[in-house]
């Protein structure tokens, strides 16, 4: 089981930079293609005749590639991205965005060894993104990928793809990473968001305080996979009740006035402990596949 690298923020003198990292690998995850991101648009991706620092480079629309891999994977990269960006503003935001006035980068590092070099993070991480905000608005965003990570297309691309379409959409303040990492896990195919589900029950004697769940960055010590699980849980266990929409405007409210006083307005909890109460019955019920795991998404 490898383990999610510790988080980075980095305050900058010209707007925030926040790198977020892909959740850890879960044994024995599926290879398939997940069948949420069949790409179901047409996409224009454009090979540039020039590359740039030994890079070369694909554009579509929203995403920059920079890459020394075959066109065939560039191109599965660039229609898996921009329908991922499509499915999960729809999903979460609840309506469709107009282009990104800049586009992303991707890197597309030939193994783990060069991203891990490059991208300047631990190693076995499967993957990382980070973006800048600049006046209120998001200036650049990016995302670090190594090709022969198996997951690539179905699990790893759409969740820091994820990443990308929340940056930006809670202010200026990084997007709390129980939330971030929960609703990027929920890009991943079923089988891996059935696994982390799982594994809370497993863990029942390790788990979080939700309070403490909400407000904490990543973890420094072993916990971090139960910190993936719970997150994924809690979000999954919300969504449920009031949809997708409804819980990000959760989270931006619990951030502006307090989670105490969303969990009243958004979900008629009247605290945490009754929040606890309900999510514990949910969570540790988690054995066999849940229904709600493939219902997430539903307004
Ligand atoms: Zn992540």
């Amino acid at each position: 089981m490898t383990r999610c690298p510790a988080s980075i923020l980095l305050l900058l003198t010209s707007g925030l930079l926040v790198v977020g990292e892909a959740s850890p690998a879960p044994a024995g995850s599926p290879r398939r293609a997940s069948r949420h991101y069949a790409p179901r648009v047409a996409v224009p991706i454009r090979h540039l005749p020039d590359g740039v620092n030994g890079w070369s480079v694909a554009e579509t629309p929203n995403f920059r590639i920079y890459h020394q891999q075959s066109t065939r994977l560039v191109d599965d990269v660039a229609l898996i991205a921009e329908q991922t960006r499509v499915d999960m503003q729809d999903r979460w935001l609840g309506r469709v965005q107009g282009n990104w006035e800049q586009r992303c980068d991707i890197y597309l590092h030939a193994t783990g060894r060069d991203y891990w070099r490059s991208a300047g993070v631990p190693a076995l991480a499967r993957g990382s993104s980070r973006f800048t905000i600049r006046d209120g608005a998001v200036a650049s965003r990016s995302i670090d990928l190594p090709c022969d990570q198996p997951n690539l297309l179905a699990a790893v691309l759409p969740h820091e793809v994820t990443h990308m379409v929340l940056a930006g959409q809670f202010g200026d303040r990084p997007v709390p990473r129980w939330a971030d990492e929960g609703m990027a896990v929920l890009a991943e195919p079923d089988e891996v968001v059935e696994h982390h589900l799982r594994k809370v029950s497993r863990h029942r004697d390790e788990l979080f305080n939700l309070r403490l769940l909400v407000e904490m960055d990543y973890p420094k010590n072993r916990s971090v996979d139960v910190f993936y699980a719970q997150s994924v849980s809690l979000v999954n266990f919300l969504v449920g009740q009031r949809g997708a929409p409804e819980f990000v405007r959760f989270v931006k409210d619990g951030l502006r006035d307090g989670y105490g006083v969303a969990l009243r307005q958004h979900y008629g909890y009247r605290d945490f402990h009754d929040l606890d109460h309900d999510w514990a019955r949910y969570a540790l019920d988690q054995e066999s596949p849940h229904p709600e795991s493939a219902a997430v998404g539903t307004p």
